[in-house]
């Protein structure tokens, strides 16, 4: 099995090395044909205006969105996340293209701009429970987004409270401002369907449960023809 990883921008080597630690080839993806190569995607984090141009300008939009709705497995980490989902909101987002399909409103730059990058302890119930090892996971926002509502059929994987992030929009849209402030947790991963995503990298950190998480939602994996992620947790 191989795993796609958009190769635009962003973090795509980070995630390729990851699913190298679990066993997994994950090639890059920059055109349209090469997506039917592949039963999965990646999306990296980025920026998502820059990967939405290039994604623009290699017309790999109608491919990505049919791979969506197809139900294939894919996953977006920060600004793959933003161009999964519904909507965008927030700084700069005029008229940039999402492929869209996770049913859900993301705040493109939630937590701040690039100084206000954090890192936290980050509880996990879903994926310590299927994947094993601690309760939380380390978690690397780096300008990330969040997901400030999300549709029925979205599951919620981890959220984190507003109050504990000292900068929340530096420069946000008036109206805005004041349903973000009233908002006690934000949502930072979910799973729809074949979607996952995830406004934090899991590929800039060791513990590789996030990936083994998302193998699992690949159907080879599911029926048992493939044991490669069987003993993955942390390294
Ligand atoms: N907020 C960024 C954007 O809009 C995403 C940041 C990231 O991927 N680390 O593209």
């Amino acid at each position: 099995m191989v795993v796609g990883v958009l190769a635009l921008q962003g973090s795509f080597n980070e995630h390729i090395a990851a699913l190298k630690r679990l066993g997994v080839k994950g090639v890059q993806i920059r055109k349209p044909e090469q997506l039917q190569d592949v039963s999965s995607l990646i999306i990296p984090g980025g920026e998502s205006t820059t990967m939405a141009k290039l994604a623009e300008y290699h017309n790999l939009f109608p491919a990505l969105r049919e791979f969506v709705k197809m139900g294939k497995p894919v996953w977006g980490t920060c600004a793959g996340l933003i161009f999964l989902a519904n909507k965008a909101t927030g700084q700069k987002t005029g008229g940039q293209e999402l492929i869209g399909g996770l049913d859900c409103t993301v705040h493109r730059n939630f937590f701040g701009s690039q100084i206000q990058s954090f890192e936290t302890e980050l509880p996990i119930p879903e994926i310590a429970a299927k994947e094993g090892g601690p309760p939380s996971c380390r978690a690397v926002f780096i300008r990330a987004p969040a997901i400030i509502e999300v549709g029925l059929d979205v599951e919620v994987l981890a959220d984190v409270p507003v109050s504990s992030v000292e900068t929340v929009n530096s420069s946000p849209i008036p109206n805005e401002e004041e349903s973000i402030k009233s908002v006690r947790k934000v949502i930072v991963a979910v799973k729809q369907g074949n979607m996952l995503a995830t406004a934090f990298h899991p590929e800039l950190t060791a513990d590789t449960r996030w990936h083994s998480y998302f193998l699992k939602m690949v159907p080879e994996i599911e029926d048992g023809t493939s044991d490669i992620i069987s003993t993955s947790s942390m390294d």
